[in-house]
């Protein structure tokens, strides 16, 4: 299947429960009730039952859960059968990595991939790592990422040379505070993570092309699409049998001012993310060749 055939699904269901506390987050310490849980697993199969009938696509999933999803069976069980479906390229999901991993062994590792971020308010350095250990000794696609704190600037060059050889950690940039980075920061931060310059940009996209609409777009529960999470409005339903006629059938226009997270301005055909992070781009795994 070319990649012209490709469809890029970012998909959030309701579930919006974490088992960690991180002050900056609104759902730190929230608990879904066991009814929601179940609409949320209700949600999330039928969309897999829509992804293994999409025959004639290649399809990449990245789960962005509002709250950490991979510690539930649920999303186990729908990564490892998304990932054995001939249709299906990638399936990732964010997560902390708090989890147990045994669940990776029924996935075909190929595919699947996880997008694990470290929150050191809610562990240790040392828990984290024994997380990637195992993760390397199950053979699994992951990345590792931080927030560009000026002042963890060590913690995370300490963690970097901690991590196996080969994997890629990202950092996000702090955008709150305007010039947050003083002269030569942002080059300190690039020789850990050379993308990082990308990140540090609220990329001006108004009017711009994007492919988010056209072959990439997000996924609520009710099968609502997106053309990313960053544009709140709905260009159809997944599960409507002329949803594809609602996709452009090119890189259209952007309606936002800019686009400064990753998972929307990868879609920017001028930033030619895609030739960075190859078949990666949606669970962003930087393997530099
Ligand atoms: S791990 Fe993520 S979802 Fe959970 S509290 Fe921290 S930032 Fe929020
Ligand atoms: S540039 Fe960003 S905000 Fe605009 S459509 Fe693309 S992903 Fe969405």
């Amino acid at each position: 299947m070319s990649s012209s055939n490709r469809w890029n699904i970012l998909y959030r269901g309701p579930l919006s429960s974490c088992n960690y506390g991180c002050d900056y987050c609104p759902f730190a310490k929230t608990r879904n009730t066991a009814k929601e849980l179940a609409k949320d697993a209700q949600s999330l199969n039928r969309f897999v039952d829509w992804v293994s009938a999409q025959n004639n696509r290649e399809i990449g999933i990245l789960f962005t859960p509002w709250g950490e999803a991979a510690i539930h069976k649920s999303y186990q069980e729908a990564i490892a059968r998304l990932s054995h479906l001939s249709n299906v390229y990638r399936v990732a999901i964010q997560t902390n990595l708090s989890g147990k991993l045994h669940w990776l062994k029924n996935c075909d590792l190929r595919k699947a991939a996880l997008w694990t971020t470290y929150h050191p308010t809610q562990t240790s350095e040392k828990k984290f790592l024994q997380q990637c250990q195992h993760l390397d000794k199950l053979g699994a696609r992951y990345s590792v990422g931080v927030v560009g704190f000026t002042h963890e600037l060590d913690k995370i060059k300490h963690l970097k040379s901690q991590l196996a050889s080969g994997t890629y950690l990202w950092i996000n940039a702090y955008k709150d505070i305007a010039n947050y980075y003083a002269p030569g920061e942002i080059e300190a931060f690039e020789k850990v993570d050379p993308n990082f310059r990308t990140n540090t940009i609220r990329h001006p996209s108004l009017g711009k092309p994007c492919r988010a609409g056209h072959s990439s777009f997000s996924v609520d529960g009710e099968g609502n699409a997106y053309r990313c999470h960053f544009i709140k409005k709905v260009i159809g339903n997944i599960y409507n049998p002329s949803f594809s006629g609602k996709l452009s059938n090119s890189p259209s226009p952007c309606t936002n001012e800019n686009c400064g997270c990753y998972i929307g301005y990868i879609h920017m055909p001028a930033l030619a993310q895609e030739k960075v992070y190859g078949d990666d781009l949606l669970n962003r795994i930087h393997n530099p060749s």
